[in-house]
């Protein structure tokens, strides 16, 4: 492994995000969240194209949605954990592989842009 990317969100706004997003019938690569100004629907209608939206059930679910969060924030045995080894052996190995730290609280463009940015220096 040459990479690892840890790309830090908190978890309230992980939560916010999936419980915010909503779906447009017509499209679903229409981005529309009720929790991220960017993409806030066009009152109850889709901001790209006016359709009808809806939210799947999943994304409502938040017992569901703090269940997988526990596990992937878990520093001992989730996929936190699994972070916190690679960092470990980077640490230990002249830095490979290579730790990229991405701040997932901002706009997808900024965190793309981030992560070429850094991509590039490798
Ligand atoms: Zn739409």
């Amino acid at each position: 492994m040459d990479i690892v990317i840890d790309m830090k969100l908190d978890r309230q706004i992980a939560k916010d995000r999936i419980m915010g997003r909503r779906l447009c019938v017509n499209d679903n690569n229409h981005p529309n969240n009720i929790f991220i100004d960017a993409i806030k629907p066009a009152g109850d209608k889709c901001r790209v194209c006016g359709g009808d939206l809806k939210s799947r059930s999943d994304d409502q679910d938040e017992a569901a949605i703090d269940q997988r969060h526990n596990i992937y924030y878990d520093t001992e045995t989730g996929t936190t954990a699994g972070l916190l080894f690679f960092k470990d052996v980077s640490a230990k190995n002249s830095g490979m592989p290579r730790i990229i730290e991405l701040d997932g609280k901002n706009a997808l463009q900024e965190v793309s842009a981030d992560l070429m940015k850094q991509l590039d220096k490798i």
